[in-house]
């Protein structure tokens, strides 16, 4: 059982396990990067996995640690290797060319492009190409009470992922009820979808990757391998073209590199006395005392009644000058969200902690 009733519990082991172990099939070819809540303004995925080339990944590295927004990222992509007036060098950009020298401004700011005055003229050179990063895009439905109704729910959705093509690959991941996956689920989900049902393992502290079995990939027409029904080449009516859907896969990567899936630090309240890091399995998943549970997302915020903030006396007691255990669960989670990019880098596989 994921920890608590909250989804958001099963989310984040979900998640971890794809830092771990993805993919399904257990053969990591490529680094592996995990965010959650990404989507579109139509859509937003719960768990988000680039599969990265490794090289990529690391010359993606020379543009900072934080996510290139649209507009940057219009400027990165094309600016060129020698000094050029900026409207020469980057493609129309379909909107007034006074943002995109506001967009210029900011990427010079970040140290991603140069820029320099020629005359009355804003000349821009890159520091480097902007790689190629990202291999494939994963999205990953939770829903670990996955019964007959909530699947004839959810089936609308995961086809409408199916037709934008945005992403690679759409899967559902579910919680294991110790049979095999009811066919009558499945009947509701275009044969695109894969579903993973887990079976996480409080007590797996060491070797494992919180998944006491599996997960349980469903079906023999659902593998990994028939999964993978949008060949690149290949456009789904209805689906953007080939630009579109690259400068937006670009968009969505940006925002995962950038955030992570330990992003719930910056909007929970690790500076409730009631906040908790707690073991489970390899995952460190927030623990609300108050409660007794893992706490969502949505309730974990200043307007919870049972808020209370961390006593003052809390940050004098070995803490830092700066904060008291609020902000070392804080810097813990950053630091651990560096510390597996760093490691993605390096290699496609392994890792420890949570
Ligand atoms: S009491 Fe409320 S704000 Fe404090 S940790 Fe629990 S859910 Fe979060």
């Amino acid at each position: 059982m994921s920890p608590g009733t909250a989804e958001f519990g099963f989310e984040l082991s979900v998640c971890r396990w794809a830092e771990l172990s993805w993919p399904p099939t257990g053969d990591r070819e490529h680094a592996v990067v995990v965010a959650r809540q990404l989507g579109t303004q139509q859509r937003r995925w719960d768990t988000v996995v680039l599969e990265c080339d490794p090289a990529g990944l690391a010359a993606r590295q020379r543009f900072g640690p934080r996510e290139l927004d649209s507009d940057l990222l219009h400027v990165v992509r094309h600016a060129p290797a020698e000094w050029a007036w900026y409207r020469d060098a980057l493609p129309d950009p379909g909107y007034p060319w006074r943002y995109v020298r506001a967009a210029v401004h900011r990427a010079a700011d970040r140290d991603v492009v140069e820029t320099r005055r020629q005359g009355n003229r804003i000349e821009i050179r890159r520091i480097a190409p902007y790689p190629d990063w990202l291999h494939r895009l994963v999205a990953i439905e939770n829903k670990p009470d996955l019964d007959a109704s909530a699947a004839r729910a959810l089936a609308d959705q995961v086809a409408h992922d199916v037709e934008t093509g945005l992403a690679d690959e759409v899967w559902v991941a579910t919680e294991a009820t110790g049979e095999r996956i009811e066919p009558a689920l499945l009947a509701d989900f275009p044969v695109d979808v894969g579903i993973l049902a887990f079976s996480f393992d409080e007590a797996d502290s060491a070797g494992g990757d919180g998944a006491a079995d599996g997960p349980v990939a469903a079906g023999p027409a659902r593998t990994a391998a028939s999964v993978e029904w949008l060949p690149s080449e290949v456009t789904p009516p209805g689906a953007p073209g080939d630009d579109e859907r690259r400068r937006r896969r670009f968009e969505l990567a940006e925002r995962a590199y950038g955030r992570g899936w330990r992003s719930y630090v910056e909007t929970m309240r690790p500076d409730c006395r009631h906040f908790e890091l707690r073991r489970f399995g390899r995952s460190l998943l927030p623990h609300c005392a108050a409660k007794d549970r893992s706490p969502t997302a949505a309730e974990c915020a200043g307007s919870c009644p049972a808020f209370e903030p961390e006593p003052p006396a809390w940050r004098t007691r070995g803490w830092p000058i700066e904060g008291g255990p609020g902000t070392g669960i804080q810097a813990l989670l950053r630091g651990r969200r560096e510390w597996v990019r760093e490691r993605e880098r390096e290699t496609s596989g392994g890792g420890d902690g949570g």
